[in-house]
């Protein structure tokens, strides 16, 4: 599978381009109207009060948001804004040394906090409660606690995965929020503004086409705009025109529901292999060399959301949707 077309796996281009078509404020943000409104009161509430606005959870697949409104909500909130993902922090000493550094009602941003190494994750919550560290100094019978003072600040964590979250942890933030896949008009505006940032004239059908094929996720979004642009300026007069979109996004893999290279591979294997399942994640693993997690995470929430497929107690099935987008018929079941 081509890995540019995963949402997760690059990291931001190199140039910048993603950097730039960040929106810097809430107001600028498109979509997630739910969890927008509600951060815009507890941002507003908590300059009120003048404290540090409470924790915050952001959990939903890669490339929804999640850090860009981390940032939004520091700018919004007038504090700096610190990051670091949770297999970075290896030992409590690493998070002591970043909470320690933080100034009041600073937003400390944790992806991945899932991957918190347990020992780690321990000191965080009366971190997290109480403002407080509670570090041991020293080993053996020499050993002694000594507790620190924090400034009050707000961690905003991020996961791809809720489920993998310990329960104290999860308790511990005042606003847990959900992202969603994003609607195809949602994606339309997005890769509108992005066209408009880079200069570039374009069709409301070809930033629609675009739009369709992005797997209800802004980072892929702007990744098949920036390779679109690449062919409209190449082999086509600039211009964003619904033909080059749809040639450029063709020759890329990307098929008329948006599913990659991958996406497909999973479809068939079940399609073909398991006579469309029930089939096990383990086995889809191993059949498709993927892990596990990048399954889960990355591939099956679009292809459960767009209902071509189902998850059971005994494994994946394929629905009767995902047979017609592969142009296969479905088996007949036992006794039809
Ligand atoms: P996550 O942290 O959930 O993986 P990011 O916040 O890094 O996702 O967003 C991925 C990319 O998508 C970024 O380049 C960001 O600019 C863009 N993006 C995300 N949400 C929006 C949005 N609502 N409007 C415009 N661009 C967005």
């Amino acid at each position: 599978p081509d890995p540019m077309l995963r949402p997760e796996s690059l990291p931001e281009d190199p140039g910048g381009a993603d950097r730039a078509l960040r929106p810097q404020a809430l107001s600028e943000f498109v979509g997630q109207a739910e969890a927008r409104a509600n951060l815009r009161v507890f941002i507003e509430s908590a300059k009120m009060r003048g404290e540090a606005m409470d924790h915050t959870l952001f959990h939903g697949p890669p490339g929804l948001g999640k850090t860009t409104l981390a940032q939004i909500m520091a700018r919004e909130l007038g504090v700096s804004f610190r990051m670091t993902s949770g297999p970075v922090i290896a030992k409590a000493g690493d998070l002591a040394a970043i909470l320690t550094n933080l100034e009041a009602r600073d937003v400390l941003f944790i992806d991945e906090i899932h991957r918190l190494n347990p020992a780690v994750e321990e000191i965080l919550y009366p971190a997290m409660e109480d403002f407080e560290l509670d570090l041991v100094i020293g080993e053996g019978p020499a050993a002694r606690t000594v507790r620190i003072e924090l400034q009050p600040f707000t961690l905003v964590g991020a996961t791809t995965r809720l489920g993998l979250l310990t329960t104290p942890l999860r308790d511990r933030f005042g606003i847990p929020t959900r992202l969603q896949f994003y609607t195809e008009d949602e994606l339309d505006l997005i890769v509108a503004r992005g066209a408009r940032l880079m200069g570039i004239s374009s069709d409301p059908a070809g930033t629609r086409e675009i739009a369709r094929r992005a797997r209800g996720t802004p980072r892929i979004a702007g990744r098949l705009l920036r390779r679109v642009v690449d062919f409209a300026l190449v082999e086509g007069d600039g211009r964003l025109t619904r033909e080059i979109a749809d040639s450029a996004l063709t020759r890329l893999g990307v098929d008329h529901l948006g599913l990659d290279g991958a996406d497909r591979r999973y479809l068939m294997l079940i399609a073909e292999h398991y006579a469309g399942g029930p089939v096990g994640v383990e086995t889809l693993s191993a059949a498709l060399s993927e892990a596990r997690d990048a399954i889960e995470e990355v591939i099956e929430p679009y292809l459960l959301q767009q209902g071509l497929i189902q998850r059971t107690p005994r494994g994946r099935m394929l629905a009767s949707r995902a047979w017609s987008h592969l142009g296969m018929a479905a088996p007949a079941l036992p006794g039809q």
